[in-house]
């Protein structure tokens, strides 16, 4: 089976998942059939609510006469009547809900590799929330165990080896890590039902980021259990790829409807503010006096309408890099997700975040409230203005916030200082934190909305920030001619050209690290200029194109002669993508750089990052866009890694 990545946002991604029955758009939700009673059939979820791939349980074909033969004579697909990708589970759950079950874990296997499923189950050790950590530790080996006896037996079929280890963060990782060895081609985090049923949703989160950490990066994760639309958001921005739903059916039999922020019962609601095809052509008088087998399955098309709703506001949300905000909006609406997402502002979780999130999106971030500081792109924001960018001059002068961008509104201030004395330093005091003046266009200090009024954390955070680059400098806040008095009148001032060259050096400094402006613009400096927005477009030193400046995010595109300098004077393996020797023709010839051909490269680079492309032997080959991080350019073995934008040919 094949998986291959295609957008991210947050942690989240869509991807293609290649099955012998077809390709799936993830992330995606797969409704649970009960076999015994199809309420409403996957034909009709494909049709109606464009499920692509379902799943069902062979403990319960395997343990029903009828249903076993049918399976065996006509598979899996011709029982449930659909052509498409199904999954199957393997009985885990019944022996959670019953004590034990009556099945050998190789038994099961072999059951549902002669009845044709898509991706089976092993049968996994259920890891209960109560459990200590000596029982939780005893079920995870146990888990692994089986998991390595049954990756054997798999042949053809797609398998799904569950990461258990209860609540233990240690036990989730090490079982991760332990699975991802195998030869498998789905990874479900196990076991967290009970958790999501008591809304544990802190525990939850430090599940599925300790299993992440764990699992092989190449490889679909599935969230197994998660079927309220709820918990998809943030389960996706952690990395889950995959849900199951049987609270779409179970909901309905109670009469219970499910909504993207909970779920109501049909007695308590006297109109229908739903949009679904079932809504609208529905009077909700209808509804309640209709025959209970066909108000079931109303209700459970009007929940799977709903659930499919979110995960395509997910995909759309992903596309355009608006993940977080969804992330955050969802939480407000319930108090105990909301608390899950102080998880993630632990210093732990977010350098762990950091690594897989975008370095610049196509849209704004939007500010929600409290959590919003917290996001990775903020956390990166802060780590490199505290640690590459450098203040160059003891005395800085602080201006307000203002309407963007700050160096336009404040023109006349900044070339009366400038001119009067180029050695001091211009911050904006704005609600996202301190914004240096040569970055006010960069992302994220220019794309970013933050309301006027913020709350208490983020003005805490921002003062941090403020206080430790400003360390042992003389702060001036700007008080109009007072403050330029005070400036002590220098020989040179600056002049536009240099304050432009400022803003390269800066970018530079941000987006590459310390001292890469001094060895990316060495010589002599010309710049071309957008006439209509007088934005900076590209750099040349010494005639060479060495980058440009993207309007949109005010982040620089790496040219060849960029390229051949940074590989030129810093060390390797920074800023490299190394691919095998056998691909150097290809790249010669223009092509992208696919995942299954790199070797390593940088672990500092991260998605959408430029690079520069060598051989083994570290012989430049050309400059491009990173998609993925070096980590899962070596997990992938499909797909784009690298977009390669100039080359060096023969
Ligand atoms: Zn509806």
């Amino acid at each position: 089976m094949k998986f291959e990545l295609k957008d991210r946002d947050a942690s989240g991604r869509i991807g293609k998942l290649y099955t012998p029955h077809g390709t799936i758009t993830t992330p995606s939700l797969l409704p649970v059939i009960n076999p015994n009673k199809i309420a409403v059939s996957p034909k009709e979820m494909k049709k109606q609510f464009d499920i692509e791939m379902v799943i069902t349980n062979s403990y319960i074909i395997s343990k029903h006469k009828g249903l076993k033969e049918k399976a065996l004579d006509s598979g899996v697909h011709g029982l449930l009547d659909f052509n498409g990708p199904i999954m199957t589970d393997s009985g885990t759950f019944q022996s959670y809900i019953y004590g034990s079950i009556n099945m050998e874990p190789l038994e099961i296997i072999k059951f549902q590799k002669e009845i044709g499923v898509d991706i089976g189950t092993i049968l996994d050790v259920f890891g209960t929330p109560n459990q200590t950590k000596t029982e939780a530790e005893q079920g995870m080996k146990e888990t692994i165990k089986r998991a390595k006896i049954s990756v054997l037996y798999k042949g053809e079929m797609g398998i799904a080896l569950p990461v258990q280890g209860s609540i233990y963060p240690e036990l989730r990782f090490a079982c991760a890590q332990q699975l991802s060895k195998l030869d498998a081609d789905l990874f479900p985090i196990g076991g967290v039902v009970p958790l999501m049923e008591n809304q544990r949703y802190t525990d939850l989160v430090k599940v599925i980021l300790a299993s992440k950490k764990g699992l092989d990066p190449g490889k679909p994760v599935h969230l197994f259990g998660a079927g309220h639309p709820l918990i998809f958001p943030l389960a996706v921005a952690l990395g889950c790829d995959l849900f199951d739903s049987s609270a779409y059916i179970k909901y309905a039999q109670e009469d219970r409807l499910i909504f993207s922020n909970g779920t109501q019962h049909l007695k308590d609601l006297e109109e229908l503010s739903c949009c679904c095809p079932i809504c609208s052509s529905y009077h909700i008088n209808e509804l309640k006096k209709s025959e209970k087998i066909q108000r079931t399955k109303l209700i459970a098309e009007h929940n799977l309408y709903i659930s499919m709703v979110e995960i395509k506001k997910i995909r759309n949300a992903i596309r355009v890099g608006k993940l977080w905000e969804l992330v955050e909006q969802k939480a407000s609406e319930n108090p105990q997700l909301y608390n899950a997402l102080s998880v993630l502002g632990k210093k732990e979780e977010q350098e762990y975040l950091e690594k897989h999130e975008p370095v610049y999106k196509k849209k704004a971030i939007f500010y929600t409230g409290p959590h919003t500081i917290n996001r990775p792109q903020l956390y990166r924001m802060n780590q490199r203005l505290q640690q590459w960018y450098q203040l160059a001059h003891d005395t800085i002068i602080v201006f307000p916030e203002s309407t963007k961008p700050y160096h336009v509104t404040y023109e006349q201030e900044i070339t009366a200082i400038y001119r009067r004395n180029p050695n001091v330093d211009i911050l904006i005091n704005s609600s996202l934190g301190p914004v240096p003046i040569f970055l006010d266009e960069m992302y994220p200090f220019a794309q970013s909305e933050f309301p006027e009024f913020i709350d208490q954390a983020t003005i805490k955070h921002n003062k941090q920030v403020f206080n430790h680059l400003t360390k042992g400098k003389k702060v001036l806040y700007w008080d109009g001619k007072k403050t330029l008095e005070l400036l002590k009148q220098e020989k040179k001032g600056m002049t536009q050209l240099d304050m432009d060259i400022k803003r390269i050096q800066n970018v530079a400094t941000m987006q590459f690290g310390r001292n890469t402006d001094k060895i990316l613009f060495k010589g002599k400096k010309s710049l071309v200029k957008s006439k209509k927005t007088r934005k900076i477009r590209n750099v040349y030193c010494d005639d060479d194109h060495i980058v440009s400046m993207r309007a949109s995010d005010g982040m620089f595109t790496l040219k060849l002669a960029g390229g051949i300098r940074l590989h030129a004077h810093v060390p390797f393996p920074r800023f490299r993508v190394v691919v095998q020797n056998d691909a150097v023709p290809f790249i010669k010839d223009g092509k992208s750089v696919f995942a299954k051909f790199v070797k390593g490269g940088d672990i500092q680079l991260r998605p959408y990052d430029e690079c520069i492309i060598v051989d083994q032997q570290d012989q430049l080959l050309g400059v491009g866009r990173c998609l993925l991080t070096v980590d899962e350019m070596i997990a992938f073995s499909f797909g784009q890694a690298v977009k390669v934008r100039e080359h060096i040919s023969d």
